[in-house]
């Protein structure tokens, strides 16, 4: 087969001995396409039930992944793991942050709302305004507010406050009783009912938000008409069984901080957690996922990172749901530089995948364009982790600059291990930096950028005429998608050229 047919199969191409990058190879046009894009899906699974309508994860880095970016990501059908960057003003660890975080990725979309806002008739408007704002959901304020008896969230209801009640500059001094609309005038449900019977209720009654309520009438859930609209707008969604966004968090392995991290952000409702470390080989991985299993067991559990076969069994050995694949080939990364010990990200992914029976692979690093996550899914990989693809989004944190001296748009990206992200030095026990900071071409929000990534993944899909994730991997696998090494020069030709 190898002779009779163009180019080299996966096997061939990733000997063992050579360090191959997305860079050193193409995949080719060897298969007809004879099925339609509708045909076609990019679903993944990371474990434990969270499936992924778009096979991308967002890395927990500080200048990538804070709330906005995972509520923005999951809306597009991947998912965010929060970052453990977060310091007090003394430079010591605000761990409360990331959980607070978790919360409100998971406040952000809903089906019914377990523990909506409420306020008493007493409170004042401009009491209720500050509540509001203390409870963002997304960018946004709350603004409907359920109004409980005693201002409980589980209080007896007594009246609803809407937007279109008050006005957050005129009359705050009033109070919510003389601005809401009162039981008697009152649209609600009684517990129970259905998701669809509620957003039926919603439709029919011309109203955006219903309080549903035990039969002794105390408030149970809030189901409010822009969590069916965001339904709508986002059909990719990753969501869990309430309705809710996915969320990731990272956690170290040092047990002191680690314990109460797992604890506060799972009880903040996060989906799983990532062993965030360069390093994934070690005895303090193996002793935290022991412990993270034994505690945590329903949860989704990522670890890492790892580059080859033989911390590949360990990790599956520890049973690991899934684990990040990829040393060194970071865009912003010096760990080759400085401790001499990496691979090439193509082989890193390719050559553990292989052992990877009943864990599922994350090709995190060195991917810097659309093509590069064709190749990583085509070569075994799960799912891809971006960093340097997604820093430059409207999402991301920090704010889009203009580069003096490109006079191009850009935002700031680092990487975790570099000096500029560990002022009060909380990561690694290594004085000497293993990434740097530098800056990523501004690229606008997630809601268009990922939309396109999508497409590219589906263009090279289509022309090598698979389905799906499952059919890509079980033909590189069969050796029917076929490969090719690229010389500097095709690498040069494949890009733009002679174009003044
Ligand atoms: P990273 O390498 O930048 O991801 O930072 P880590 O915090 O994961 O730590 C890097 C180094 O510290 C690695 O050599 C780890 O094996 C080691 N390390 C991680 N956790 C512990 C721990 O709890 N105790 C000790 N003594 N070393 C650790
Ligand atoms: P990128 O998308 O920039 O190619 O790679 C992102 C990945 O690089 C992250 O998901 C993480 O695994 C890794 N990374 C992040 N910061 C550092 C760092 O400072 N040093 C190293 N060696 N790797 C990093």
């Amino acid at each position: 087969m190898e002779n009779s047919k163009s180019g080299i199969s996966a096997e061939k191409l990733f000997k063992e001995g050579l360090g191959i990058t997305y860079d050193d190879f193409t995949i080719l046009d060897t298969i007809f396409t004879d099925i339609d894009r509708e045909e076609m899906n990019l679903e993944t699974t990371l474990g434990k039930d969270v499936v992924l309508k778009t096979p991308i994860i967002a890395s927990p880095m500080d200048t990538v992944t804070n709330d906005e970016m995972c509520i923005a990501i999951a809306l597009q059908g991947g998912i965010g793991c929060i970052h453990y960057n977060f310091k007090n003003p003394d430079g010591s660890l605000d761990i409360d942050k990331q959980a607070e975080i978790v919360k409100q990725v998971k406040r952000f979309e809903n089906g019914f709302i377990e523990n909506p806002v409420t306020v008493s008739p007493e409170h004042k408007i401009y009491e209720t305004i500050k509540i509001g704002e203390e409870h963002k959901v997304g960018k946004s304020a709350i603004d409907t507010f359920p109004v409980t008896e005693n201002g409980e969230p589980h209080g007896k209801v007594v009246g609803i406050l809407r937007k279109q009640d008050y006005s957050r500059t005129k009359h705050t001094n009033l109070m919510v009783k003389e601005r809401m609309i009162p039981l008697e005038k009152l649209i609600m449900a009684e517990w129970p009912i259905t998701l669809d019977e509620a957003n039926d209720m919603l439709w029919g009654n011309h109203i955006l938000s219903l309080p549903v309520v035990e039969k002794n009438g105390s408030l149970k859930y809030l189901v409010t008409r822009s969590d069916l609209d965001k339904n709508e707008e986002y059909p990719l969604s990753t969501k869990d069984e309430k309705k809710r966004l996915r969320v990731l968090f990272a956690v170290e392995t040092r047990p002191e901080i680690a314990y109460e991290r797992l604890e506060k952000c799972f009880n903040a409702g996060a989906d799983g957690c990532i062993i965030d470390t360069s390093q994934g080989y070690t005895m303090y991985e193996r002793d935290m996922a022991e412990y993270i299993k034994k505690k945590y067991s329903d949860k989704l559990i990522i670890g890492g990172n790892i580059s080859t076969k033989e911390a590949c069994k360990t990790l599956e050995k520890l049973g690991f749901d899934a684990y990040r694949c990829g040393q060194g080939s970071g865009s912003i990364c010096t760990t080759a530089g400085a401790i001499g010990i990496s691979r090439a990200g193509a082989s890193a992914v390719y050559q553990s995948t292989k052992q990877a029976k009943n864990m599922k692979t994350i090709a995190d690093g060195g991917i810097k364009q659309v093509g590069d996550i064709v190749k990583a899914l085509a070569i075994g990989a799960d799912a891809v982790m971006l960093g340097n693809m997604l820093a430059g989004t409207s999402e991301s944190p920090g704010d889009m600059i203009i580069d003096p001296q490109s006079g191009l748009p850009v935002k700031i990206y680092r990487g975790m291990g570099s000096k500029e992200a560990n002022t009060g030095g909380i990561r690694g026990y290594s004085k000497l930096p293993q990434g740097i900071s530098g800056q990523v071409r501004y690229k606008g929000s997630i809601h268009e950028w990922v939309p396109l990534i999508r497409d590219g993944i589906m263009s090279g899909f289509h022309v090598l005429n698979c389905k799906n994730i499952e059919d890509i991997q079980q033909k590189m696998y069969s050796g029917e998608i076929r490969f090719e090494k690229r010389t500097n020069s095709s690498v040069t030709e494949s890009n733009p050229h002679n174009i003044v």
